[in-house]
Formats: structure tokens, sequence, C-alpha cells
């Protein structure tokens, strides 16, 4: 993936987060959200430290299994609380949004798979269905390539991408007595 899909899962979860706000008062959630999409992928930084990508430590492994989302997600919700949320909720939704790097990342057609179950495991996975182009890395993604993985991303996301941006919910009127 190019991450413009991770960034429209973070998106999409600042109106599930925030549903009464603006997009312009939930925008800071929507950045942190998005960041937190995009957070497994720091891996990349493990080529530059000579680890290999099929190591555990390496790219789309331990910080891209359901464990890394768990830890983070409760780590977030300890600092952050968006307004009318639970610290469960919170922690739901912060895990999910980690969560699902790994899982789209299983839906791309190259590269190593996904240690989803790492620590349990440290197999790479794909699901059997895999519609999504994988990124070039680095600065292979200013290329005519990296264009194209852009466009295709922001067709399947473009679901999300009306989620996220749909005016807010509103709550019933109350009428004064
Ligand atoms: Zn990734």
């Amino acid at each position: 993936m190019a991450s413009i899909g991770h960034i429209l899962v973070g998106l999409a979860a600042a109106r599930v987060a925030e549903p009464h706000a603006r997009l312009g008062a939930r925008l800071y959630t929507a950045i942190g959200l998005a960041t937190l999409s995009l957070l497994p992928d720091l891996d990349v930084f493990a080529f530059r430290l000579g680890i290999p990508y099929e190591a555990p430590f390496g790219h789309r492994g331990a910080s891209h299994s359901l464990a890394a989302a768990v830890v983070i997600g409760v780590a977030v919700a300890l600092m952050w609380r968006p307004p009318r949320r639970t610290l469960l909720r919170t922690t739901l939704l912060c895990t999910v949004v980690v969560a699902t790097h790994g899982l789209l990342d299983m839906l791309t057609d190259g590269g190593e798979g996904v240690a989803l179950a790492w620590p349990i495991s440290d197999a790479r996975m794909f699901f059997g269905w895999r519609p999504l182009p994988v990124s070039p890395i680095g600065r292979a993604i200013v290329s005519l390539r990296g264009l194209e993985v852009l466009a295709t991303e922001l067709l399947w996301f473009a679901p999300l991408l009306a989620f996220g941006l749909w005016p807010p919910r509103r709550d019933h009127a109350v009428q004064p007595p």
C-alpha cells in the first residue's frame, strides 16, 4: 500500500471517535489517528539497521502484529480520551486502528507477508485474496508505479474517505419546556 489507505482509516476513525464534531473540529483527532494507523511502518528503518525484511523485527514483522496493536492501543488510550468515550472504547478504537494496518497489508499483492501472530508465531501471512497493489518503498514511491498504486488505493478506500468527510451526526434537539 502507498499509505493513503492507512491515512483514510484514521480519517474515518476520527468520525467514529467524535461523531458530533464538525470536520475542522476533529482535524487533530484525524491527524492523530492517521499517524497511529501509519505507525507500524516505522519499521522500515529496520532496513537501515541491516535487519532483514523477513526477520521478526524486519519490515511487516512484530510492529504489524495484533499484539503490537493491543499494546499501542492501550498506551494511547491511557493518554488520550475523546469526548463521551470511555477508556475501554478508546482502547478498542486505537487498537483496531493500528490492527487494520497489518490486516490491510495482508491484502497487498507483493512484498513479504505480515507477522500477524507475533510473538506466538513469526510466520508471515497474506490473505487468499489480495486486491491491493504493493507500494514501492522509499523514494521509488515518486514514480509512475507509485502514482498508479495511489490511484488504485483511492478507488478502494473511497467509502472511508466519504465516511470520514461526512457531516457530523446531530443529536435530537431538546425542546425547552
Ligand atoms: Zn505496513
